[in-house]
C-alpha cells in the first residue's frame, strides 16, 4: 500500500469532528475498500471518555458494530483515525504500539489560529500511515483526493 484515496465529503467529516471536539481528541473508524476511504464514523472524544487517550479505548463492541454497519453498506473497516490537538500529525510511540497491521491509521493535526478567541479558526493537516505487518515499520501514505 502506497496511497489512500479520500473523498472530499469524508475530509469534511474528519475536519468538522476534530474542530467540534477541540481541544479534546476525537477518534473514529474509516470504512471503504483497499486504499479508498468511502465513509468515516466518529466513535468518541476524550471529553466524553474523560481521558486524553480516547483512541486507545475503542472497544471490541465498537469494532463489532462498525463491521456490521460496513457489511450492510458494502464496505469494510479499513482503519482508524484520531486527532492531535495542537500537535503534529505524526504517530506517537503509543500510536505506533497500537497500530494494527494492514489497517490504515489517519492522524489529523489540528491547531487553532486566528486572532479572535470568539471566532476561532483552525488549520488541519491530515496524514495517513500503515504498518504492513507486525515485523515492518510504519510507512507514511500519500493522501489523494478523488
Ligand atoms: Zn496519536
Amino acid at each position: 500500500m502506497e496511497k489512500i484515496i479520500i473523498h472530499k465529503e469524508q475530509v469534511k467529516i474528519l475536519t468538522d469532528s476534530c474542530e467540534k471536539a477541540y481541544p479534546y481528541e476525537v477518534c473514529g473508524a474509516v470504512l471503504g475498500h483497499d486504499d479508498m476511504i468511502l465513509n468515516v464514523r466518529i466513535l468518541g472524544n476524550s471529553e466524553e471518555e474523560s481521558s486524553s487517550r480516547v483512541y486507545f479505548s475503542i472497544s471490541p463492541m465498537d469494532i463489532y458494530k462498525i463491521e456490521k454497519e460496513a457489511e450492510r453498506e458494502g464496505t469494510e473497516l479499513i482503519g482508524f483515525f484520531h486527532s492531535h490537538p495542537e500537535c503534529e500529525a505524526v504517530p506517537s510511540a503509543e500510536d505506533i504500539k497500537h497500530m494494527i497491521p494492514g489497517m490504515i491509521s489517519i492522524i489529523v493535526g489540528i491547531s487553532k489560529t486566528g486572532r479572535y478567541p470568539e471566532r476561532p479558526l483552525f488549520s488541519e493537516e491530515i496524514r495517513g500511515y500503515v504498518r504492513e505487518s507486525i515485523q515492518s515499520g510504519i510507512k507514511e501514505l500519500i493522501i489523494m483526493g478523488d
